[in-house]
């Protein structure tokens, strides 16, 4: 799965992928990150990226030849989807990071300040994504959580694939709790059928608790889960 992600800020990106698992995925092959700066591909002798609102407003609007031109230079890869992070997209989840996960390809495209002159999203005619409702100062960080959790879902990333599998959301219910040594701690202890070493009755626990929680946590996944 290649990245090729489209910012003004690449710190940002390579100072994340630089670390941890997302790190050890890049070094196995397993993903491949790319990134494109639009300010790279600016006309002006001041690498001039953004320009004020046309009609009058607060702040700066991204300007379309600095991205449009950015994003013709990627080279495409046959199965291969554009998303654009915006607050405006269909919003990011679980189900979305699999889907993703097929793809050889991923080009994200983070906006920054007021957002894209609209005639960046008409000629590239990218996907829209957002990952809630909420506004950021810019897509970096909408970028990175998708990489993240599309990175996740792919074979070789994590230790166990297993460990997605068994992850909320995966069989539409939040995860079961886990507890690691000591087996007390400050008076709490351990669940008695964990230590016990009888599988299926610990299977019956875990899936007991996950049911509980998704209902006292999270009753619209609950109501979900119990129709199907
Ligand atoms: N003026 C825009 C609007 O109201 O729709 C918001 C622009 S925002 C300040 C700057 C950039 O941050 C956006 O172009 C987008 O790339 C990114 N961004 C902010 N919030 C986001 C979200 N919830 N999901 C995805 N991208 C987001």
């Amino acid at each position: 799965m290649k990245f090729s992600i489209m910012t003004l800020f690449p710190e940002i990106i390579s100072g994340y992928c630089n670390q941890s698992i997302i790190k050890r995925a890049c070094e196995k092959g397993i993903i491949e990150t790319e990134i494109i700066n639009p300010r790279d591909f600016t006309l002006d002798k001041h690498k001039k990226v953004d320009d004020t609102p046309y009609g009058g407003g607060a702040g700066m609007v991204l300007m379309a030849q600095p991205f449009v031109d950015a994003y013709e230079s990627i080279v495409k890869i046959e199965n291969s989807q554009t998303i654009m992070l915006t607050p405006q997209g269909e919003i990011f989840n679980d189900k979305m990071s699999n889907e993703l996960a097929s793809f050889d390809q991923i080009i994200l495209i983070c906006g920054h300040y007021e957002g894209f002159d609209e005639r960046i999203r008409t000629i590239i005619q990218p996907r829209e994504i957002s990952i809630g409702d909420f506004v950021l100062t810019g897509g970096e960080l909408p970028a990175l959580c998708m990489l993240d959790a599309i990175s996740r879902k792919i074979e070789g990333t994590l230790g166990k694939i297993e460990s997605a599998h068994h992850d909320s959301f995966s069989a539409g219910l939040l995860e079961h709790a886990q507890y690691t040594k000591p087996r007390s701690f400050r008076g709490l202890e351990v669940p008695e059928v964990l230590l016990n070493g009888n599988h299926a009755e610990i299977e019956k626990f875990r899936l007991e608790d996950s049911i509980a929680r998704t209902k006292a946590k999270r009753k619209d996944l609950f109501d979900n889960w119990n129709k199907s």
